[in-house]
């Protein structure tokens, strides 16, 4: 089967998906190709004895207009959900083997015992004044400059890995949280901003409509599939592009489906997929791109999602989970997630559903351990820490690797440089994580403004601009129509 489109989308993620569905929307003529069985990439849910089942992200944080719009269009649909307020407002950190509460502000931080008194007298410095950021800080360096070596070590170490599995030594602050690094290059009193924006916040409020972490009733890969649905036929799954080659009016595509091949003909092709796909897409178009992709660093995780009988856990799971910082040397887990707490109905009546995290740095060979392996290193830890008496009931493991882009020093020196290269192909366009930010907010944030500038630059086509394509099409000749 071979056909034409005027944009191609190589990757039905939540990238893929948020750029197809704009354009789709402003009646541009677009194609999806996902590889795998269903549209969302890493973003999947799963439904079993009365749990659902989380296999990648399991919570967002609506920070965007685009993300805003984006629910608009399938809110109604899909049912937004916020997490539970009193699981979110309490996290723990694993310290010396115990669970240690994190003070919800800096000011309990002063009588927490996660840190010395060294440490709090650091901290207390570093709130009211300390020296603004450098270009090339690391994010350990940014907060060490701060708010001392205890604060980067305990706290910053975990919430990172947390947040993006990585080591906080080695990602960049600049490319892994502009927002935070710009506010902290120019600012000399941490407390002093804080105030301030207080103050300035209460006077021009911002009305968000969906306010901290949310998902959606049936789970995240909920939304994923809506815009499946909406998309229809121009959606097509189970089916790889295998490579890309540039013709007189764009690029034709080689797709490898189950059985059969086929080819797509179009004039502009958006590269939504990870990025050693992009990457091998890129070779024969542009091998320093393609290089370039390739040079940038991911970590791999590994999602246990754990279902025992509340009675035999001795915790009362009552907040969001704990983290690991790295001073926790031979402690092999990332941390875990109190899944039902954050959203009860994520574990039938009587179960507690819990969500650990393997991988990273921590374990760079989670990935490929067998189910087996992985339990016996993690089940010992979590009898000890949560007085787990029993087995679990449910066990659903789920492994992502390379899933996780890290940004280190000069990442946005990299992807400039790569915009310059990909802007030199024309017609050809990037979209994902590795780009410039991992959340699906950030994902969505990109992908919609990549959609908008192609919106601008393209008018929607006429029934008159496909005869060109078609006519391309039948001059190619290893293009055959059927
Ligand atoms: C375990 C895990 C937990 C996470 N937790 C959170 C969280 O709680 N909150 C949050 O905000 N973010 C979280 N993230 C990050 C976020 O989910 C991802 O960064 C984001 O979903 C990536 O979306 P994407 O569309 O860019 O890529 P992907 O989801 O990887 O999608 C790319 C798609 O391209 C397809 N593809 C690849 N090659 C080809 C090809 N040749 N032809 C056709 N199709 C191809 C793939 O099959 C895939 O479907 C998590 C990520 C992981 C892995």
């Amino acid at each position: 089967m071979n056909e034409n489109c005027d944009i191609l989308i190589i990757g039905a993620g939540i990238s893929g998906l948020t750029v197809a569905w704009k354009l789709h929307q402003a009646g541009r003529d677009v194609r999806v190709i996902e590889a795998g069985r269903f549209a969302g990439g890493v973003m999947q849910t799963k439904s079993r004895d009365g749990f659902l089942l989380e296999t990648g992200p399991f919570n967002v944080m609506v920070r965007d207009v685009a993300f805003e719009s984006l629910l608009d269009d399938f809110a109604d649909e899909i049912g937004v959900i916020t997490a539970s307020k009193s699981a979110g407002r309490k996290r723990f950190i694993l310290r010396h083997d115990r669970l240690l509460e994190v003070p919800s502000n800096p000011f309990k931080l002063m009588t927490s015992p996660l840190l010395s008194s060294a440490g709090r007298l650091r901290l207390l410095r570093g709130l009211m004044f300390s020296t603004p950021g450098r270009d090339e800080d690391s994010i350990d360096e940014a907060a060490a400059r701060r708010f001392g070596p205890e604060v980067a070590d305990t706290f910053v170490s975990a919430i990172v890995s947390g947040i993006v599995a990585g080591d906080s030594r080695k990602l960049y602050f600049k490319s892994c949280f502009p927002n935070l690094a710009r506010i902290d290059h120019t600012t000399r009193s941490p407390l002093g901003y804080a105030l301030m924006k207080t103050l300035t916040g209460k006077m021009n409020p911002h009305k968000r409509k969906w306010r901290g972490l949310i998902s959606f009733e049936n789970g995240l890969g909920s939304l994923p599939a809506a815009m499946a649905k909406r998309l229809g036929q121009h959606l097509t799954t189970n089916a790889r592009v295998e490579s890309l080659e540039p013709n007189a009016i764009g690029y034709t595509a080689h797709i490898q489906h189950q059985d059969s091949q086929s080819t797509i003909l179009c004039r502009e092709v958006i590269l939504a997929t990870p990025l050693l796909a992009a990457s091998s897409l890129l070779h024969d178009l542009s091998p320093v791109a393609s290089e370039l992709i390739e040079s940038i660093a991911t970590t791999s995780l590994v999602v246990l999602n754990l279902g025992f009988d509340a009675k035999t856990i001795d915790h009362p799971l009552d907040g969001y989970g704990f983290l690991v910082p790295r001073s926790e040397k031979d402690f092999p887990l990332l941390g875990v997630l109190f899944a039902d707490s954050v959203f009860p109905h994520h574990a039938p009546q009587g179960k507690r559903l819990l969500r650990v995290f393997m991988g990273g740095p921590r374990d760079p060979e989670a990935a490929r351990r067998s189910d087996e392996d992985l339990l016996a290193i993690a089940m010992p830890h979590l009898k000890r820490i949560l007085g787990i008496s029993g087995k679990p009931s449910l066990i659903d493991i789920c492994r992502s690797p390379g899933a996780i882009p890290q940004y280190a020093t000069g990442h946005d020196a990299k992807i400039e440089h790569l915009n310059s290269l990909i802007s030199q192909l024309p017609g050809v366009h990037l979209a994902g994580n590795y780009l410039e930010g991992v959340s699906i907010n950030d994902c969505i944030r990109n992908a919609s403004q990549l959609a908008q500038e192609l919106i601008a630059c393209t008018p929607p086509p006429t029934e008159e601009d496909h005869e060109p394509i078609e006519f391309m099409l039948s001059s190619i000749p290893e293009v055959s129509k059927t």
